[in-house]
């Protein structure tokens, strides 16, 4: 039964109307108030760019179209969220809030306690729901994986059908970039479209037809970029849920397995493929889940006694060449190129370059961290700092895993077709010294017009030696009770609770 109280629906990282229960149960108790805020103090942060603004405002297009397909319409707020909703509460009367939990940075996190203390002080009841398989309050980890499998097999919501519309004076518009002044236009000029049709169009050539070979090809810039699914920025921003997401793999695994009973021909390796994507869905929300359990990973260490280990070392000299793709080893600079350009980029190279950046260099993770994050279209902070630290050996319980870019270049590009594309310097490099070109004789790059200082820059470290000072270093650092001690510590509150065989990497 509606009553006439006004609901509202706060948009942030779900901009959808499928699979959105806040929007459906705010639907069935009264008129529909639908908003989204453009936070200053999350647009002006460290970690946005924009790119970030382009494929938001892609994404808000999509939502305003939805939504009038069902008869509504979305307000825009602008400045701190704080004003925004007294200025609407005053307007309206509002008598809820209804969102989806949100696993954010640091700012979004205290933005959500003022909020709660502000809907205290005006007899508000906020309802946030779970939308991921990530868990509020959290005990511990034991029985996660059953929870979130329980989570993932509940119904997908399809948008209500009918909605009474809340009519209001003040109205905001969606705004211009320009309006952001920090926020640079060209920005990743070739970054994946915003918005719920992308999503779905992603979503479906992916699993008719990519994904085919996703096991086999994940690793390789070469072939990533097809045959990954490419559906994070659009799992970021909530243009698609997580459910939808596993529940439509596993309807296609369960179609393959009905076409190959009756008979068809299905390609070798989409069985594997779809279990390796599952298996990433599931580590989407496990990461998040982290970051949910222990906010300060945004900012420091999982495991404590490694704190102090790198600050005092920072070169800021190597950090730009890093960033700016300069460093003087093929495979780092063409895939921190490439992400400038595309904002995305497979986990094998993400690996490797903050792994570059955490152990060839020495430096601390944060400021690296940050640069990807404004580099990657998708950037979700849950994942993102537990992988920048696992990456860079702080979380006291993963392997350490110290990648060569050389060995990283003959595995993943022999023939350096993904290095010349992005780093066209090279060239006229042959094959076979790609990984290495320093490695010429000055007569070498003069015939393969390639002059290293000159054209390409000569490495900014010295591999074998940065590579085993960072070796001894973790070993020892790994040795120490206190290191020991914050390792049971981390493993108690964060660790996945499968067999270590059958984990991440
Ligand atoms: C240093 C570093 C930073 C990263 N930062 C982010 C980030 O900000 N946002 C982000 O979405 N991913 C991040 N990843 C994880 C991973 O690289 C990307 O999720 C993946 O490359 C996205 O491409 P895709 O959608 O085609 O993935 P697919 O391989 O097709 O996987 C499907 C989905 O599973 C999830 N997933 C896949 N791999 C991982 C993983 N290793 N950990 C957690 N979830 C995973 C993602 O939601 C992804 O969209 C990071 C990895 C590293 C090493």
């Amino acid at each position: 039964m509606q009553s006439s109280t006004p609901q509202l629906v706060w948009f942030k990282k779900d901009l959808r109307i499928h699979d959105h229960r806040p929007l459906v149960e705010a639907a069935a108790r009264g008129p529909v108030i639908a908003l989204y805020v453009y936070e200053d103090a999350l647009i002006t942060a460290a970690d946005f760019a924009g790119r970030h603004y382009r494929f938001l405002d892609g994404c808000l297009t999509s939502l305003e179209v939805e939504l009038r397909q069902i008869g509504g319409e979305l307000t825009y707020g602008r400045g701190r969220l704080l004003d925004v909703m007294l200025q609407l509460w005053r307007e309206t009367g509002f008598t809820h809030i209804w969102s989806h939990e949100e696993t954010g940075n640091g700012i979004s996190y205290q933005r959500d306690l003022a909020l709660a203390e502000w809907c205290g002080q005006h007899n508000i009841a906020w309802r946030e729901l779970p939308q991921t398989g990530v868990v509020r309050r959290l005990g511990n980890r034991d029985g996660w994986a059953g929870r979130w499998a329980e989570r993932m097999g509940k119904a997908v919501l399809p948008p209500p059908e009918s909605i009474t519309w809340q009519p209001i004076e003040w109205h905001g518009h969606r705004l211009e970039m320009e309006t952001f002044p920090t926020l640079e236009r060209a920005d990743g000029a070739d970054i994946q479209k915003g918005g719920r049709e992308a999503a779905l169009a992603t979503q479906d050539s992916f699993l008719r037809q990519r994904g085919a070979h996703y096991r086999k090809e994940m690793s390789s810039p070469l072939t990533a970029f097809d045959s990954c699914s490419r559906l994070s920025p659009y799992l970021t921003f909530g243009c698609l849920s997580i459910r939808e997401a596993y529940q439509t793999a596993k309807q296609q695994r369960t179609d393959l397995y009905a076409a190959k009973a009756n008979g068809e021909k299905i390609p070798a390796g989409w069985f594997g493929s779809l279990k390796s994507y599952l298996g990433r869905l599931r580590w989407h929300c496990h990461f998040m889940q982290k970051l949910e359990d222990e906010p300060n990973i945004e900012y420091q260490n999982f495991a404590r006694a490694y704190d102090g280990m790198r600050e005092s070392e920072w070169n800021e000299e190597w950090h730009q060449a890093w960033c700016a793709g300069q460093t003087g080893y093929p495979i780092i600079d063409a895939v921190m190129r490439c992400l400038q350009q595309t904002g995305w980029m497979n986990f094998r190279m993400r690996a490797m370059t903050m792994s570059f950046s955490s152990y060839h260099l020495w430096n601390h993770w944060r400021e690296p961290s940050l640069h990807l994050a404004r580099v990657f279209t998708d950037y979700e902070p849950g994942i993102h700092y537990s992988q920048a630290q696992m990456q860079s050996g702080v979380t006291g319980i993963n392997t350490i895993r110290i990648y060569s870019p050389i060995k990283q270049t003959l595995d993943q590009d022999p023939e350096g077709e993904f290095i010349k594309r992005w780093v066209p310097e090279l060239e006229g490099v042959p094959t076979d010294i790609i990984a290495e070109p320093h490695q010429m004789t000055p007569m070498e790059q003069s015939l393969f017009g390639c002059v290293i200082g000159k054209d390409y820059p000569a490495p900014i470290v010295d591999h074998a030696t940065a590579y085993k000072s960072a070796q001894s270093r973790m070993f020892a650092m790994r040795g120490t009770s206190a290191a020991r001690a914050e390792a049971n510590r981390v493993q108690k509150k964060h660790g996945s609770r499968k067999p270590a065989s059958r984990q991440w990497r």
